[in-house]
């Protein structure tokens, strides 16, 4: 096969049919994002709906936006837009608070559902804040509820009857592995287990189907593929089966059926309203739904399929242009187990990664060695993937990484 060139890019680029969407975005001249997967790219349409959200809605309308401006329904519109990326009805999918928080609403709905079971499990490479939040509510419960956090290897075994809920993360955020969500939830019904999934570097990335794997209860994240902004608002999804008997356990007003009526009594919305909390963060949900309407420009089927290419294209060309400089694929080969980034492992890896920042290439680190590319189709070029491996390559044959100051681990990668 002969190599790949940067002209071969431009062709791929002029061919491709969602070219398009990158005009939708405002992207600093000089710099490549490779971290859309961890803090989207700012949409042009956000400054605008910023705008008129600030200016008119909030300036001009005062408290009146709350009915006029479509302010309370926010968290609802925005949730039904989002409902098609991830095989979720209408009224299935809220979006409030953030990932975290819904994570707390959606385990302990679950285990209230499951009142004789005493365990929350995961696995060891979940996502630390999942982890996290699994044992806040252990430790609330007195260790009533516990936690089991098991290897990969082991998960289906673990599956035992005195397990309540299983919440997993569906794309690993360090390698991007796609986790079998169908089986893995059928295979925890079988034991009479519900099942929370995060789909924290799903949605917007990649196809899921809520409704066909029979989810239980789902969260996730506004601000990576979605592009809703730092901070963005995040969502829930709950299953119409179990709307009325979930229960939220942060029962604030805004989630009370009738929260205009100021009861004592708390009692629930009858729909996924009931985990809604407090007062909608309404500069972030602006933001949040300009990034989200984006996707109503294409399909996701569109995005994933141009995701692969790029990514299949980032693959070929590290083996083309970095293969001496040990790189080692971190995510799966296979396209259809791999989500929406691309990593390696490198021995080097903090000092590679600033030394392309400091060259204008975006990316992330993941300890202890991991090099993570985000690979986002609405604004991604195939020229750009050239430019990244070459810059890489550079970096690595002049040793330009090797600079004290890149040894030196950033707080926040
Ligand atoms: C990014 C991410 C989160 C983020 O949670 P926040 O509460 O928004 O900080 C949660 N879970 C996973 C798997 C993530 O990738």
């Amino acid at each position: 096969m002969s190599n790949i060139s940067l002209q071969d890019c431009q062709q791929l680029d002029q061919q491709d049919a969602l070219s398009f969407l990158r005009e939708e975005f405002q992207l600093p001249k000089e710099v490549i994002n490779m971290d859309g997967n961890s803090l989207g790219a700012l949409p042009k349409s956000t400054l605008q709906k910023m705008k008129v959200t600030l200016e008119e809605e909030w300036g001009n309308g005062l408290i009146r936006s709350w009915s006029e401006a479509g302010w309370f329904d926010a968290p609802q519109r925005i949730g039904n837009k989002i409902a098609p990326l991830i095989g979720a009805n209408k009224e299935e999918v809220l979006v409030a608070d953030t990932t975290s928080i819904n994570l707390f609403k959606a385990l302990t709905a679950a285990l209230q559902m499951n009142p004789t079971r005493t365990v929350l499990l995961s696995e060891t490479d979940n996502f630390p804040t999942d982890l996290y939040l699994m044992q806040g509510i252990s430790a609330f419960t007195q260790n009533r509820i516990q936690t089991k956090i098991v290897s990969q290897e082991n998960l289906l075994d673990a599956l035992q009857e005195e397990v309540g809920v299983l919440l997993l993360t569906q794309v690993n955020y360090k390698t991007a592995h796609i986790k079998e969500i169908e089986s893995i939830t059928k295979a925890a019904h079988e034991k009479g287990i519900l099942t929370v999934w995060d789909l924290s570097h799903s949605v917007g990335s990649i196809e899921v189907d809520l409704e066909a794997a029979q989810v239980d209860f789902a969260v996730g994240c506004g601000y990576k593929f979605l592009n809703g902004g730092p901070g963005a608002p995040a969502f829930i999804y709950v299953a119409k089966r179990h709307q009325s008997a979930a229960k939220n356990v942060l029962s604030g007003w805004m989630g009370h059926q009738d929260p205009f009526a100021f009861t004592t009594q708390y009692v629930p919305a009858d729909s996924i309203e009931r985990f809604r909390c407090g007062t909608p963060v309404i500069l972030g949900m602006a933001a949040l739904e300009a990034g989200v309407d984006i996707f109503q420009k294409t399909s996701i089927q569109q995005l994933r399929q141009k995701a692969i290419q790029l990514s299949e294209l980032f693959i070929q060309l590290m083996e083309q242009e970095c293969s001496e400089y040990g790189f080692q694929l971190a995510s799966p080969r296979n396209a259809q187990q791999r989500g929406g980034h691309v990593s390696y492992h490198h021995t080097e890896g903090h000092a590679i990664y600033q030394a392309i920042k400091r060259r204008g290439i975006i990316s992330d680190f993941r300890t202890p060695d991991i090099l993570r590319f985000g690979i986002t189709p609405l604004y991604l070029r195939y020229q750009d993937i050239f430019q990244v491996v070459r810059m890489l390559r550079e970096v690595m044959s002049s040793k330009a990484w090797d600079k004290e100051e890149y040894k030196v681990r950033e707080l926040i990668t």
